[in-house]
């Protein structure tokens, strides 16, 4: 159980980078992807193992109770760091809890439903953490820098005249309002990486022969349209940062603290669920006391009646 204190310093450490509900983001002006909060890299290691313990451990309670479920949306640009940051923060909870979703582009059969279709297939379930490793936004990201996404969704031609981010916003927040009302907390990550970082990652992806496989071409051609993204990764945090579903803009040119900070996120949001392991009635435990009797019972000569008892005086 996380003490109030944890929980207070949780909240506060990742307030910085909340979006305001209601407010208008200039990802440029308002959030610096080298902002580390004047931590060291090396006080870092066991913050992020105390946060990765402490997320092992509300996993275990979520997954135990059948109200609650959690999808975590990972947004970044190309070398942002979302697979890294999936495996560090993820790295101590049990795989059967957990189910990560990536989305590419669109097939043939996802063309042929609502734009939403594929993202509402992969929701968790009742008990689990979902990841989504790019999302749902991605159809106010992409589709937008590059309008032809647009024309091959099949849409009625009203669904793309004007307004149709505007739109898409806001069956966004609603799709989601209804998910939070529903047992389904909605929570937020875009890695904030600044483009000279960038640059450095792609340099080193194509340096060292055993990355090369993760550079590709295309990357450089939406380096090319950086400022165009940037104006709609502000606008879509500005439109879909919520009460129920807000956005985390974490900074991303260092690794080790965008780590730290999507642990402290997806920590955040289990503590205010404060999932509880879920107790038994009277008549269970009446229960549970004539088999732990009869088993009592098959002690062999010689063996604790009650070997784990024994072991634990406290029991
Ligand atoms: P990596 O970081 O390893 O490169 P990735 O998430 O970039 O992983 P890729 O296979 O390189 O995976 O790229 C997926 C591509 O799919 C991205 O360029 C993304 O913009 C695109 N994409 C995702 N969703 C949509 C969509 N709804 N419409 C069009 N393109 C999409
Ligand atoms: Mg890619």
């Amino acid at each position: 159980m996380t003490d109030r204190r944890t929980a207070e310093r949780i909240a506060e450490f990742i307030e910085p980078l909340r979006v305001e509900p209601g407010s208008r983001v200039d990802l440029a002006e308002d959030f610096d992807p080298r902002y580390k909060a004047g931590m060291k890299k090396r006080d870092g290691v066991e913050l992020l193992r105390t946060g990765v313990e402490l997320l092992a451990d509300y996993q275990a309670r979520l997954a135990a109770q059948d109200t609650w479920g959690v999808l975590l949306c990972l947004q970044a640009l190309d070398a942002g760091g979302k697979d890294g940051t999936i495996r560090h923060v993820m790295s101590g909870v049990n795989p059967q809890g957990v189910q990560v979703s990536s989305f590419k582009v669109p097939s043939a059969e996802e063309l042929d439903h609502d734009y939403l279709w594929r993202y509402a297939r992969r929701l968790p379930e009742r008990g689990g953490i979902g990841i989504f490793n790019r999302s749902h936004y991605e159809e106010v990201l992409v589709v937008r820098v590059h309008p032809e996404n647009l024309d091959r969704q099949k849409l009625p031609a009203e669904a793309k005249g004007p307004g149709v981010w505007e739109r898409r916003y806001r069956e966004i927040n609603d799709w989601e309002r209804y998910l939070a009302d529903n047992g389904f907390k909605v929570v937020k990550i875009f890695l904030n990486l600044s483009k000279e970082a960038q640059r450095t990652r792609f340099l080193k992806r194509i340096d060292l022969p055993e990355k090369n496989w993760k550079f590709s071409a295309a990357d450089i051609r939406e380096r090319e349209r950086w400022d165009d993204y940037q104006e709609a990764f502000s606008d879509m945090l500005s439109a879909t940062s919520t009460p129920w579903a807000p956005w985390y803009v974490v900074p991303a040119d260092r690794k080790w603290f965008a780590r730290i900070c999507a642990a402290a996120v997806l920590a955040h949001t289990l503590v205010e669920l404060d999932p509880r392991y879920p107790t038994v009635g009277a008549e269970a435990r009446r229960a549970l006391k004539d088999a732990k009797r009869r088993l009592e019972r098959e002690a062999p000569g010689g063996a604790p009646r009650d070997p784990y008892a024994a072991k634990h005086h406290d029991r």
